[in-house]
């Protein structure tokens, strides 16, 4: 497995093997790997010949108040996954390699990105696409693997790949969860223990709301409600959003007739945790 900190170095490589006729699949993290991330990994070595996992913790997607700082951060362990897993390639750049000093383009989705996690986090989906798109150029990667843990950032990569012409495919991966239920998810080592039981309250909400909805509820304000419910419970310290979305434009649904997508974001003690459950009228009813 090469380790590249150069982009120069990585876009060689790449280079080689495509000319070689090899395929190769992009696997974008911010490093401190979990079965989440691993899932992906697996999902791009069954879609490529060659699989290039980066792991950067992108400065520009944070704002100040974030927890750019704090992110976790164990290389050598993401090291042994990525060999473990059979990774051909690690990407781990510095930011200075990333950004010149005088970095000044972006790219801004401008509708998918204004709501759910985007009205929270205003620069977050900018920095996202802008070192994607930087990401997939420097891998020339054919297939980029994104998991629906982070099912609005998966959507506006679509968006900017479909609006921009780029030439990669964006392959979708299953969320993840721990065997209660948790998202797994690399901020989770932030919780105690004590929050990181109250934490559950994300995951049993949606699953309240799933059932709900499987025996035939479909009010928005019902089935977020449910969720709402298992958050004022365990005192969750803030509620961003819990809410039904219509899945290919982001915007509130009234119902859960459609593809909807019902997302929860909340803080427990400091710690900001996502999570998400799509509904849909072609899931049966029990
Ligand atoms: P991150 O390192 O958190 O930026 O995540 C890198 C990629 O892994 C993103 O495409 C995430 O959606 C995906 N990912 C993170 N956690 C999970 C999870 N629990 N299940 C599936 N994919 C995940």
């Amino acid at each position: 497995m090469e380790i590249f900190t150069q982009s120069a170095a990585l876009k060689t490589q790449a280079a080689a093997w495509k000319k070689a006729g090899e395929t190769i699949a992009l696997v974008p993290t911010m490093g401190y790997l979990h079965e989440g991330h691993l899932s992906l990994i697996r999902l791009a070595r069954q879609n490529g010949d060659r699989v290039v996992v980066s792991i950067f913790v992108n400065p520009t997607q944070f704002s100040p108040t974030e927890d750019l700082d704090q992110y976790p951060r164990d290389f050598a362990r993401d090291a042994q996954l990525c060999q473990q897993e059979g990774v051909d390639a690690i990407f781990h750049p510095a930011p200075e390699e990333m950004y010149a000093p005088d970095f000044s383009c972006w790219v801004q989705e401008e509708s998918l990105s204004q709501t759910l996690c985007g009205a929270f986090r205003p620069i977050h989906f900018r920095g996202v696409c802008t070192v994607c798109l930087k990401l997939f150029h420097l891998s020339l990667a054919d297939v980029a693997v994104f998991g629906m843990k982070d099912a609005q950032q998966l959507l506006v990569i679509q968006r900017m790949v479909r609006d921009l012409d780029v030439p990669i495919r964006i392959l979708p991966a299953p969320l993840v969860r721990e065997e209660d239920g948790l998202a797994r998810s690399s901020r989770n080592k932030y919780l105690s223990p004590e929050e990181r039981i109250r934490a559950l309250a994300l995951s049993r909400g949606l699953r309240l709301a799933g059932e709900a909805f499987r025996q035939g509820e479909r009010d928005a304000q019902r089935l977020t409600g449910l969720v709402r419910q298992e958050l004022e419970a365990v005192q969750a310290e803030k509620i961003d959003y819990v809410e039904l979305m219509d899945r290919s434009t982001l915007r509130p649904a009234k119902d859960a007739t459609g593809h909807t997508l019902l997302a929860v974001a909340a803080y427990i003690g400091k710690t900001r945790l996502i999570d998400n459950l799509f509904l849909d009228d072609a899931t049966p009813r029990p």
